[in-house]
């Protein structure tokens, strides 16, 4: 990314000289921390000041007068090996005085476990590391240009595409939010009774009886949105002519996305049909720390905004807002058909469509679903949080993550677990991080039971089943991270599942004739393809498969290898499968 595009004011403008925010560096070798200024006011002068001090307590009595003159910063770029303070110390207490600040520290080539970088990225102590020494063009501009990047979007500041006004306990509001944020785009949010709130629907000719309204940047206003009328507004597609082609794939999370780039990339016409917009769970995790080849961790967003552009760019056809209800081979070809009635027929199918989570089941929880109660964590509900007391129900590694996620934000993170320990379900590694982390405390043997509030969640009441006794406690939010269900029901029975309903495939599929749902052919199914076939499971959705995106992506990929595989053994086996039509599960 070009680093004029990181700086945070909008549309192109450029900030006076004094108020540019800072990039701090501080190093106790003068001859690294001269050269590390040097280097980055070569390139980012323009837009940012670069300051630098050689010594912790000159460092601390800088950044406390640029804090006391409300002055901005947006790096601070430690050595982590200073001998009068640590650098993670030193980012602690630095960061006290400037929290959007992002952390970043210097650190010694050392590829071993033992470098002070992997402690301190674990326990959330840094966001970023490089090393020294350095090159330009590789290592420095292309770093400090992402870790800007992702200031400023932390910040919000900068052009925003829409302007959505409502109120913020409404449901509406918050499904439009977490459509905008999964799919990237730049929002800002305003309540009805705010100034600007007002001054934009009197702007737009309206009288603010229906809300949300959501702004596009050219004017074009649509009140109370569908989902329809929301991706048209962003700019994606939800009808598409074809009615024949190679492969569809059902279900645009990381598999589904994967294989629609692999499959259009090696020149197969693909269509991709999704219910809502792209991203799938993983569109709703604010930060992935294990997907390979990112070291700092990426936004399940932004990874999955990326993977669907690339589908787009080998010339897949995406659409979104389309559930698909029914899938049927017939006459050697198999047609996918969609909730609205509309049918595609393809050569071979790519089921991708995931999980969904698991419910609570409390009824008054469940009328507070977006209104202060959310299953997953979106981007857009955590800074909202600021200040306030939170609650995580669950014991995996997504309640984990989301619970270190909303504790920077949140004043207190409570994470509730009905079993008497973490260690069966969660990463060590985040256990850890939860052990360190100041504001996050973990209740085991504890249920949610019930929930109060009009319009918005207000209390919780607990209940402790070590002892049977319930309390009440105030929260401003609950997030519930509990696992999910296949979204399988609505496949035909020729489909076989497992009893949890994940999708058999491959060796797994019963071939002895004692399931009602008979492997057609001779031959045995190919890896990742399922009991009808020609159609193909990926990621989430599948028996055995890993709950994980890159496993995710892996099975995307795979599918339309084996799609290759399928065509190029020609169909004539299969022709068979023809035969075979029944009706879905209900
Ligand atoms: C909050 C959170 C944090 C997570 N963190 C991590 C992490 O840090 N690391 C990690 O590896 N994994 C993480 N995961 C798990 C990871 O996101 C999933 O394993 C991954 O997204 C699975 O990808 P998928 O494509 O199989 O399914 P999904 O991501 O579930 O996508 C399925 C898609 O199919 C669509 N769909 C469903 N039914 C239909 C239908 N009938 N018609 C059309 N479309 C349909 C859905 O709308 C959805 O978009 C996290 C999950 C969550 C929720």
């Amino acid at each position: 990314m070009d680093h004029a595009s990181a700086a945070p004011p909008g549309r192109g403008a450029r900030m006076p000289r004094a108020s540019r925010p800072v990039l701090f560096v501080i190093d106790d070798d003068a001859g690294v921390m001269q050269a590390l200024r040097d280097d980055l006011s070569r390139r980012f002068g323009e837009d940012f000041r670069v300051l630098g001090e050689t010594s912790a307590a000159a460092g601390l009595a800088t950044l406390r007068g640029l804090a006391d003159a409300g002055e901005t910063v947006a790096l601070l770029i430690t050595d982590h090996d200073m001998a009068e303070m640590p650098g993670v110390e030193f980012l602690a207490r630095a960061h006290d005085m400037h929290p959007l600040a992002k952390r970043v520290l210097l650190v010694e080539r050392d590829y071993s476990a033992r470098s002070p970088v992997v402690q301190a990225m674990m326990l959330g102590e840094a966001d970023y590391h490089f090393t020294k020494p350095w090159t330009l063009e590789q290592d420095l501009y292309r770093m400090v240009s992402e870790f800007l990047a992702e200031w400023a979007k932390d910040r919000q500041a900068g052009f925003e595409l829409f302007e959505v006004v409502g109120r913020p306990q409404d449901r509406r509001t918050h499904e439009l939010g977490e459509l905008l944020t999964r799919f990237n785009v730049p929002y800002g949010f305003h309540t009805a009774d705010s100034e600007q709130g007002r001054r934009l629907i009197e702007h737009s000719g309206l009288d603010g009886s229906r809300l949300p309204v959501m702004i596009r940047h050219d004017d074009y206003t649509v009140v109370d949105p569908t989902l329809d009328q929301i991706i048209t507004a962003i700019g994606a597609s939800t009808h598409d002519d074809l009615d024949e082609c190679d492969v569809v794939v059902i279900g645009a999370g990381p598999a589904g996305l994967t294989a629609a780039v692999y499959a259009a990339s090696e020149g197969l016409l693909t269509v991709v049909l999704e219910e809502t917009v792209s991203g799938g769970q993983a569109g709703s995790s604010p930060m992935i720390r294990n997907y390979p080849g990112f070291p700092h961790g990426v936004s399940g967003h932004e990874l999955t905004r990326r993977t669907c552009e690339q589908a787009w760019m080998f010339g897949a056809h995406l659409v979104f807002a389309q559930q698909v209800a029914g899938l049927e081979a017939r006459d050697g070809r198999h047609v996918v058909r969609m909730a609205g009635g509309r049918q595609v027929a393809a050569t071979a199918v790519i089921i991708a469509t995931g999980v969904t989570w698991r419910r609570l089941g409390v009824p008054r929880l469940e009328a507070l679903v977006g209104s202060g109660v959310f299953y997953g964590v979106a981007g857009s509900e955590t800074q909202a949080m600021a200040g306030r007391n939170v609650f995580v129900v669950g014991a995996g590694n997504s309640a984990g993550q989301a619970a270190l996620h909303l504790a920077r934000h949140a004043r207190e993170v409570t994470v509730l677990v009905r079993g008497d320990s973490l260690a069966r379900s969660m990463s060590e590694y985040l256990i850890r991080e939860i052990e360190a982390t100041a504001n996050v405390a973990v209740c085991l043997r504890t249920e949610v039971i019930d929930a109060h509030g009009g319009d918005y969640l207000d209390t919780l009441t607990l209940r402790d089943t070590r002892h049977d006794r319930s309390r009440q406690v105030p929260a401003a939010a609950l997030f519930v991270l509990i696992g999910g269900e296949p979204r399988t029901r609505w496949l035909p029975e020729t489909i076989q599942l497992d009893t949890g309903g994940y999708i058999l495939t491959g060796r797994d599929v019963v071939r002895d004739g004692s399931h009602p749902a008979r492997w057609p052919l001779d031959r045995a199914p190919l890896p990742l393809e399922t009991s009808m076939p020609g159609v193909f499971a990926a990621g989430d959705a599948r028996d055995r498969s890993m709950k994980r995106v890159a496993s995710a992506v892996g099975d995307g990929a795979a599918a339309v290898r084996l799609v290759h595989e399928y065509l190029e053994a020609g169909q004539e086996d299969d022709e068979d499968a023809g035969r075979i039509s029944r009706p879905g599960r209900g």
